[in-house]
């Protein structure tokens, strides 16, 4: 028996924060709409896709770390303090590293990028920035783009005021503006950071995951199925077009045909192409342009502005440049954002920690919210060769073809680089005293957000892999979500772009499932009446 159904109007691969959104958007959109959700990897969370930051028990939320980790669970992640500037090659608490393909002989590679393979992906393990793009990071061909990331902002549950109340928030945020405001537009001059998370009635933060963005009307939909431990291997193409998927059931590993006039594929920025690849769908585009961002961080201390009065808190233990990058935020912690423009052309993250990166003297304990740790992230310049390839012989731990990446630093990259590590020490000077030495450059791939892959373009001209509303050119029916289909090289976190675009895509698919219905609706009017 299948516990598939053999036909739906719209198979989604993938149930991250992407593939939630175009739930969502056909749930509330074109609530007659049947919809199946595949996820390779298993329900971790209640409800499903939540972020596992929300589990209060420390083993359970391990236990979910681990359950998402696919064929890495088990292995050491980076969740000890000093493990990332130790250099060694670990993933971070819920995601896993590839095995091989991440580096060639010449090239840079991605050495650390990583996946999730668990209901709500890596949306369940994120650090949930949602900064919006600015200048170049912009879709210059979508007018309705700051229309979409207001909806992306209502489906990830986006606020700014949820650390209001961390101490020394307000002190960080005006050192950085004296610093870094002068000429800049309003839109893009220091603040908050805004942030997938809200504060229940009783104080406690929780994390937007996809369950967030599923919401009531997905959950409540009764045409909505999510179906956890199900690979797709295959998009099936009738006459070119979307026909449906096959679906490999994880628990008996028993092969099904589901039938689907549109199948989405939001699968990540590495496994969507490796989807399309399997399916015999290969447009030039597809894999190239991968782009990602690189990361320098950087801790200071306040000192002064504390006023000596202040009680003194002893040192809760180490933190990391895992926590900068990552998010591990509490309730002391203040995010700071300094937006990216193309005259200063990183995206700063900048958090208040609990305790240092770098041990302190026993007789002198930060205060919470004085340890403040920098990230800043550089957009990559852009080049066609920056690619994922994939095998037609070799296979990864879920038999799907077997990645490799390509992937080379631009001397225009490491001038930015060279200039995002002065930068970062003139912030770090600016809000109080350095802690590190020198910044530290993460090893390439940790950002975690890996785009361009499937990339948007306006027109079909060889150079896109889908269009404006993200259908696969080359396969009408077929749409294509994540940060692989952002075209521009971005510097600011991607997620919120990612879900806009979704949105568009998905609101295209209810059009078009309304028209199909009003069509047959007519079809069927006009029958009964020649009858
Ligand atoms: P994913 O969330 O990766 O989901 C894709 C899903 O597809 C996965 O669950 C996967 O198992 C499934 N899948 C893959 N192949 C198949 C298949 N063949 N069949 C069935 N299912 C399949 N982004 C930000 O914007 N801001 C941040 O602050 C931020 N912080 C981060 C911190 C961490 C620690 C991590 C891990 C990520 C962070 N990110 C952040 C990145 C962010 O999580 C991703 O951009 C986002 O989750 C992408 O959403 P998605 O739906 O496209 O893909």
């Amino acid at each position: 028996m299948s516990r598939y159904p053999e036909s739906v109007d719209v198979a989604i691969v993938g149930s991250g924060p992407t593939g939630a959104a175009y739930a969502r958007i056909l749930s509330e959109r074109a609530p007659n709409a049947t919809i199946a959700m595949f996820e390779v990897g298993p329900t971790v969370s209640s409800p499903p896709g939540s972020h596992v930051k929300n589990i209060e028990d420390v083993a359970a939320r391990a236990s979910a770390q681990e359950r998402s980790e696919g064929p890495g669970a088990g292995a050491a992640t980076v969740s000890s303090p000093g493990a990332v500037k130790a250099g060694d090659r670990m993933a971070r608490p819920g995601t896993y590293l590839l095995d091989d393909g991440y580096a060639f002989d010449g090239e840079d590679g991605l050495p650390v990028v990583a996946f999730s393979s668990n209901v709500g992906g890596m949306g369940a393990h994120w650090t949930g920035a949602c900064p919006r793009p600015g200048d170049s990071e912009r879709i210059a061909f979508l007018p309705d783009l700051d229309e979409l990331l207001d909806e992306a902002d209502r489906l990830l549950g986006v606020t700014t005021d949820a650390f209001d109340g961390a101490p020394y928030t307000r002190l960080v945020r005006e050192r950085l503006a004296a610093a870094v405001d002068d000429g800049r537009p309003a839109g893009r001059r220091v603040q908050r950071m805004p942030l997938a998370v809200h504060r229940r009635d009783d104080g406690r933060l929780v994390w937007s995951g996809s369950d967030i963005v599923f919401g009531d009307a997905t959950r409540q939909h009764p045409n909505f199925t999510l179906f956890d431990e199900s690979l797709v291997t295959r998009v099936l193409l009738e006459d070119g077009r979307a026909a449906g998927v096959t679906v490999r059931d994880l628990r008996n590993d028993r092969v099904h045909v589901v039938k689907a006039r549109f199948v989405v594929v939001a699968a990540d920025a590495l496994r969507t192409p490796q989807v399309l690849w399997a399916s015999g769908i290969r447009p030039l585009a597809l894999g190239r342009m991968l782009n990602d961002q690189s990361q320098v961080v950087f801790a200071a201390r306040i000192r002064d502005g504390v006023p000596a009065s202040a009680p003194r808190h002893a040192p809760a233990g180490q933190s990391d440049e895992h926590d900068v990058v990552a998010g591990t935020l509490s309730e002391e912690s203040g995010v700071t954002w300094v937006p990216f423009t193309d005259a200063a052309p990183f995206h700063g993250q900048i958090m208040q920690l609990d305790a240092s990166p770098v041990p302190l003297a026993e007789d002198d304990p930060a205060e919470p919210g004085t340890i403040v740790g920098l990230g800043l992230f550089t957009a990559k310049d852009l080049q066609w060769d920056d690619r994922v390839e994939f095998s037609d012989d070799v296979t990864d731990f879920y038999g799907m073809p077997a990645m490799r990446i390509h992937y080379r630093l631009t001397d225009r990259d490491r001038a930015v680089l060279d200039r995002a590590r002065e930068e970062i020490v003139r912030l770090g000077n600016a809000v109080g005293e350095p802690i590190d030495e020198r910044p530290f450059t993460m090893p390439l791939g940790a950002s975690l957000h890996y785009q361009g892959s499937v990339r948007m373009g306006e027109v079909d001209d060889g150079l896109s892999v889908c269009g404006p509303y993200s259908e696969v050119w080359s396969a009408p029916g077929v749409f294509v979500a994540g940060n692989g289909v952002i075209p521009t090289a971005t510097a600011c976190n991607p997620t919120l772009t990612s879900v806009a675009l979704a949105a568009r895509g998905a609101r295209r698919i209810a059009d078009e499932l309304h028209a199909t219905e009003f069509h047959e609706r007519k079809l069927e009017h006009d029958s009964r009446r020649t009858r």
